[in-house]
């Protein structure tokens, strides 16, 4: 059950952040009595544990310590409770988990949705990750309703949404626990989406579509449930590689003379409303100057499909070209802003412009959470990015933004989190630590 490290565990040495780390030895636990069986081992011989789930995440938090790797991937086990409930293992990853939505549970989703189908749900509760729909459907945690978790004392306990413990396993990185199940809630999928891109020439244009659309939200009858920038030098990276790209190859190239691209899904019940909400959507389209003849509209399963992996190919192709230029600067990872400000959204798009390194802009702009990600070529540059990179989020603390919003603080976060957070924050974390693990058991070295 617990495996030496040798070279064919290799690919476990890292996550989609491109940090390496080592380790003396990795489990994949098929069941609760296995993953027990595995913490009571390495306790025995004092070793940490890192958990991992499926490895998308991008801050290194399921890059391991030296020590021992608690692989949750063979915990897949999903259960019909109704058909608005399952009870899902950890390592039940969401293309799976989709795929067992559209055939157990016709007419349901699940709208927990950070774009990467081989996230897992452990990796999900503990990252704190969502997805571009969380604009209108919230925080991850509405769609979970029981936690089971092993603790570093070997105690396995369910938490309800009543615990106060629940909402502090959400984001917590793996630090307090092994999450084993949960019970997740789905809803009913609405009778219409609508998916609609539209084309702009200049950030301006973004902006003032954007805050529109921002007005009339509320008030909508179908509901606008995410807002995707990409801006210019996204769309030009992705077209790179989009030949080589099987889910996305057939998109056409953008319309001639436009740059910046702006995705809207729209959810409704009703169709007259969906059409209302269509047609004020293109009239304040075409007051920012877009033409909305050559937008994108699609509604089939299939197409809304092609163009969200379009918008997840934007992080995909990031991690390529940073493993393409890793026999230039051998320390490369993933440098990308994770943050969202309170400033004006031009004033932010602005400050991003930050010259002479490449780099790309994409993510959620109603909410002006946008991921800019740096795209160095060289070490110097990388270096520099770094140190842009604690600069711009330094701003946007001042200014009242996140600077952690979806994607966690892992280890690369780690040192910016603890320099930028406010004490009470911190010492909170570090008391819940120190109360149910204090032998730091799980995940060393993540976020505190
Ligand atoms: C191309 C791409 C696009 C992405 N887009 C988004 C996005 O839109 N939104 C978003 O939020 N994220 C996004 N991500 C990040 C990533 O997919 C999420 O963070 C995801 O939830 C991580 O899940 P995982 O199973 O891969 O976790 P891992 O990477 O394996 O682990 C992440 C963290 O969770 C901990 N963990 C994992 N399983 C457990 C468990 N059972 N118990 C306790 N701790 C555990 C690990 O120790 C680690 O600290 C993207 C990633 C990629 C590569």
């Amino acid at each position: 059950m617990i495996y030496k490290m040798e070279e064919k565990y290799r690919e476990y040495l890292s996550d989609e952040s491109k940090l390496q780390g080592n380790a003396l030895s990795i489990s994949f636990p098929e069941s609760r009595e296995e993953v027990l069986k595995v913490i009571q081992h390495c306790k025995d011989r004092n070793l940490s544990i890192t958990i991992q789930g499926g490895r998308s995440g991008i801050v290194g938090g399921a890059v391991p310590n030296n020590n021992h790797i608690l692989n949750s991937l063979k915990l897949t086990k999903i259960e019909k409770i109704d058909n608005e409930t399952l009870s899902v293992q950890c390592g039940v990853n969401l293309n799976h988990l989709n795929n067992y939505i559209d055939q157990e549970c016709k007419g349901y989703f699940f709208p927990v949705d950070p774009t990467e189908k081989t996230a897992t749900i452990g990796g999900i509760i503990a990252s704190g990750s969502k997805g571009p729909n969380s604009h209108y459907y919230g925080e991850s945690f509405r769609y979970f309703r029981e936690l089971t978790v092993v603790f570093s004392d070997l105690s396995v306990k369910v938490l309800s949404s009543r615990d106060e413990l629940f909402s502090k396993i959400f984001s917590s990185e793996g630090i307090y626990g092994f999450i084993l199940e949960a019970k997740i809630k789905l809803l009913k999928k609405p009778e219409y989406i609508w998916g609609i891109t539209f084309f702009f020439k200049a950030i301006e244009d973004v902006c003032g579509f954007t805050k529109q659309i921002k007005k009339y939200q509320c008030s909508a009858e179908a509901k606008i449930v995410c807002g995707e920038f990409m801006d210019n030098h996204t769309i030009e990276l992705i077209d790179v590689f989009k030949k080589n790209m099987s889910k996305i190859k057939a998109i056409p190239p953008i319309p001639t003379g436009y740059k910046h691209l702006v995705y809207l899904e729209i959810h409704s019940d009703n169709e007259s409303d969906l059409e209302d909400t269509v047609e004020f959507l293109i009239e304040a389209a075409i007051e920012n100057n877009s033409d909305v003849e050559v937008s994108w509209a699609v509604s089939e399963d299939r197409d809304l499909e092609n163009i969200r992996n379009y918008r997840h190919a934007a992080a995909e192709c990031v991690n390529i070209i940073l493993e393409k230029r890793r026999p230039d600067i051998p320390d490369i990872r993933k440098i990308g802003l994770d943050i969202s400000c309170n400033e004006e959204l031009c004033e932010t798009i602005k400050r991003y412009d930050i010259e002479n390194i490449d780099t790309v802009l994409f993510g959620h702009i109603f909410s002006s959470h946008l991921h800019l990600n740096f795209l160095p070529k060289n070490k110097d540059e990388f270096l520099k990015s770094v140190e842009l990179e604690k600069k711009v989020s330094a701003y946007a603390k001042k200014q009242g933004g996140n600077i952690i919003t979806e994607h966690g603080v892992g280890k690369l976060k780690k040192e910016l989190f603890l320099e930028l957070s406010e004490d009470a924050v911190i010492n909170e974390i570090k008391k819940t630590k120190q109360d149910l693990d204090s032998e730091n058991t799980f995940n060393p070295n993540n976020m505190v």
